[in-house]
């Protein structure tokens, strides 16, 4: 086999493996995977919530899925997910030598029916925040903004985004709801979402393991994602392992040999780069997308 066929055979395998860890480069196993290093994260939604949800039940549904995840951490992680209150931020993203918040929020209205195609933040890439639309690809169900510092791949802030304006967010149990959506019927389950989001948060990237939380897509009716995999498990038992450091990948960066390396723009890859983060060489975000199969 040649080592080019060597190389995607080991990349197709890799990707029905039990997890799969974020790198600084997605699939490239020479980055950095991408980890929390403090003890406790505070997580916090907008106070918005989604209006199209019944009697605010996404709340306690995003709050459950964090549960879910702060329960394997409790028992074998080193890190704390901590709910904060409930917060009036509708901006997703990391500003430098700011108060930044791990924002949970739902977007309700698609950016390019309210902003003009040639308004400049679409360059930028920051309509979504300046005009609280969405802004990304409308048959995408969500993401998670995740921003790191590729050397280290050290995340210091990740924010959670719905795509409330185009898919109905439920939180019942029952049937797959045929339009139209019942108060009894799922459509796309909130918690389902948020858990595989959070994965995202916590640094799993997705596996084409059908059975993972971190399976790519998920259909209509879809809540087996609420429920978090044995392989999942594994990784925040492994990465995070409770009493010992959360382990990098390649050789561990501290995070004291971080400092602004400004003279600029890092084109690398950074297909989200806005202009908030263009100053800072180093850091970098990155938007893990969810579609529907
Ligand atoms: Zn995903």
């Amino acid at each position: 086999m040649t080592p080019a066929a060597t190389l995607l055979a080991v990349l197709v395998l890799g990707q029905f493996d039990p997890y799969v860890r974020s790198r600084v480069t997605p699939g490239d196993d020479a980055t950095q995977c991408l980890y929390w290093t403090q003890p406790s994260i505070t997580w916090n939604q907008s106070s918005f919530g989604n209006p199209d949800t019944t009697s605010d039940t996404e709340f306690e549904a995003i709050r459950v899925a964090f549960q879910s995840w702060e329960d394997i951490f409790a028992a074998c992680g080193n890190l704390t997910l901590r709910q904060g209150p409930v917060i009036d931020e509708r901006k997703a993203g990391y500003l430098r030598g700011q108060q930044n918040q791990n924002v949970v929020l739902f977007r309700t209205k698609v950016c390019s029916a309210l902003v003009a195609a040639t308004d400049a933040c679409w360059k930028a890439e920051t309509c979504g925040n300046q005009y609280d639309c969405w802004d990304d690809d409308e048959s995408t169900l969500a993401i998670t903004l995740t921003t790191y510092d590729k050397r280290s791949g050290i995340i210091y802030d990740s924010d959670i985004s719905f795509n409330a304006s185009q898919y109905v967010f439920t939180t019942a149990n029952g049937p797959t709801c045929f339009p139209p959506v019942t108060t009894n019927c799922v459509s796309t389950d909130v918690q389902n979402t948020a858990t595989h989001e959070i994965g995202h948060f916590v640094g799993l990237d997705h596996t084409r393991l059908a059975s993972s939380t971190m399976f790519p897509s998920a259909q209509a009716g879809e809540v087996s994602k609420r429920t978090i995999d044995s392989g999942s498990r594994d990784f925040v038992c492994s990465v995070y392992a409770k009493g010992g450091a959360s382990q990098a990948c390649l050789h561990p960066v501290m995070n004291d040999e971080l400092g602004p390396k400004g003279g600029g723009c890092s084109a690398t890859g950074a297909s989200s780069l806005g202009p908030v983060l263009m100053a800072w060489v180093l850091w970098r975000r990155r938007r893990a997308r969810e579609g529907r199969s």
